[in-house]
């Protein structure tokens, strides 16, 4: 959904860009399998490799299929 709201100038509190979608902001997400509950994890570049349901931090690339 992009809805386009208009932002009204705040206090300038370097705030105004609310980038809590996680795409675009820092790069493409990555496709991760837990390699232990085998849950599909996204990290983003830069993220922690960690699997965010058992924590598990040891996960292998998804292999896309074609
Ligand atoms: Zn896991």
């Amino acid at each position: 959904m992009s809805s386009q709201s208009y932002h009204l100038p705040t206090q300038g509190s370097g705030f105004a860009t609310g980038a809590a979608a996680g795409e675009g902001a820092s790069g493409p997400l990555v496709s991760y399998v837990c390699g232990d509950c085998a849950s599909k994890v996204q990290l983003s570049k830069g993220d922690i490799i960690r699997c965010h349901m058992c924590g598990h931090r040891v996960l292998y690339k998804e292999r896309t299929k074609r």
